[in-house]
């Protein structure tokens, strides 16, 4: 690596402007108040990708396997958020959410969800086709379980707060600043980035949809890639703002990773609808017709997303067709809203999940961190964890604390 560029020596450096690297720099300078912490965030401003991105729902923790880090920090984070937000001044609306069953197979399928929330310990009641349409006149389904935990918010709100906490705290945010490589040495980490070398004593990575890059930057081989599904919504016209009271989820299918498509009032008080989940051929690239030949080139030579495929293939088929197809997209919704129209149905900016996915073709469904005698790097980190954006912080300063050694 050249080394003719000017250096500049921190304590503690943090990649990534999203919630994660926000959150966990805060509480890094709060910890450690007379150490040196730096962001590096290749946009112009914090929360460009996922975080800016997404639902905005704080979620409960009603759907993660019981012991997995998602239910641990999802719970946490749904209660640390709210906190958060009435300490900072930041809108939030603990709105509740219905999942609807809208046939018998779902009707079914809601009772596992029931369990699950029993040994996740998230209060819920469970509501029949009456009750149902008494609190939401507007859906229609044969029963449904209400999570009045469930939130909503606005995270890049949250993560902007949590930068201006960090900068108050003596720390330092950098935007516009790509990091392209890294070296690890026994006493410090090298971060390259154009035309500047930054040395930090310990080095925490939260890329998000670059997560498995920072892997390969490190000289590390990852077990995992990342694959980026966009999220298509729409937006529903103001004449629907109030259309519904709480939010409105289907039961989700338990073979797919995703939540499906959900009616979600936003904290501006609009309705959205989505998001869907379609393999995206570029990892940054927000419209249908983005492309990228490297993205698609190493997806679709990477022998976990062929077995992926192989495994999903009708599933991925369909929520191509309904991206295609606004038609298509509409009966999703109609299921359980039936009022819902064609020209109800507004462009809306999509988001891009970054799902890790192993070679064999399994998705890694809970948080995925690596950890080396110097860094961090946080390799999986898809909803909730925007709500687990304070547990998982906390977490992280945890792990890096035990390598610190003064
Ligand atoms: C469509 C959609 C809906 C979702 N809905 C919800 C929801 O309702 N509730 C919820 O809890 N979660 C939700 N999520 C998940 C949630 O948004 C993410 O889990 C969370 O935002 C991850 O935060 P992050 O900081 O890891 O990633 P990001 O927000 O993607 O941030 C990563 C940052 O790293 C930067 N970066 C990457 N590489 C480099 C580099 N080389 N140098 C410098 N900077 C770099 C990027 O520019 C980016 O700013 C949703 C996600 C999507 C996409």
């Amino acid at each position: 690596m050249a080394l003719n560029t000017e250096l500049e020596i921190y304590d503690f450096i943090i990649i990534g402007g999203g919630i994660l690297g926000m959150s966990t720099a805060w509480q890094l300078q709060k910890r450690y108040p007379n150490k040196t912490v730096l962001v590096l965030e290749k946009e112009a401003s914090a929360a460009r990708h996922q975080t800016g991105r997404n639902s905005g729902v704080i979620h409960a923790g009603v759907y993660y396997k019981p012991g997995s880090l998602k239910a641990r920090f999802c719970k946490e984070g749904n209660i640390a958020t709210k906190a958060f937000c009435r300490e900072h001044d930041i809108a939030f609306d603990e709105c509740g959410k219905l999942l609807v069953a809208t046939d018998q197979a779902e009707l079914q399928r809601m009772q596992g969800l029931i369990s699950r929330c029993a040994e996740n310990e998230i209060e819920i009641e469970v509501l029949d086709q009456e009750m149902l349409k008494e609190r939401e006149p507007n859906i229609s389904g044969l029963g449904a379980i209400f999570v009045p935990s469930t939130g909503i918010v606005n995270y890049r709100q949250i993560a902007e707060c949590m930068g201006r906490l960090v900068e108050g705290l003596g720390g330092k945010i950098v935007f516009g600043t790509a990091v392209t490589g890294i070296e690890e040495f026994a006493d410090r980490m090298t971060v390259y980035t154009q035309g500047k070398r930054f040395h930090g004593r310990y080095l925490v990575a939260c890329a998000g949809l670059q997560s498995d890059n920072i892997v390969n930057m490190m000289g590390l081989e990852p077990d995992f890639n990342i694959i980026p599904f966009r999220g298509e919504y729409f937006l529903l016209g103001s004449q629907h703002n109030n259309i519904v009271n709480h939010l409105i989820y289907p039961i989700p299918d338990p073979e797919l990773p995703f939540l499906g498509v959900h009616l979600t009032r936003m904290i501006d008080g609009t309705v959205t609808v989505g998001p869907n989940a379609v393999l995206a051929f570029k990892r940054e690239g927000y419209r249908k017709t983005d492309f990228s030949f490297k993205d698609s080139f190493n997806m679709l030579t990477y022998p976990g997303m062929i077995k992926l495929l192989c495994r999903h293939f009708k599933a991925s088929m369909t929520e191509l067709k309904n991206s295609l197809s606004k038609s298509g997209y509409l009966k999703l919704v109609q299921k359980y809203c039936s009022s819902i129209e064609l020209n109800d149905l507004q462009e809306y900016p999509a988001g891009i999940r970054a799902q890790a996915v192993k070679k064999n073709g399994d998705i890694v469904d809970d948080f995925l961190f690596m950890k080396t005698s110097r860094a961090l790097v946080v390799c999986n980190a898809p909803s909730p964890a925007a709500t687990s954006a304070i547990p998982i912080g906390a977490h992280i300063v945890e792990k890096i604390s035990e390598l610190v050694t003064d």
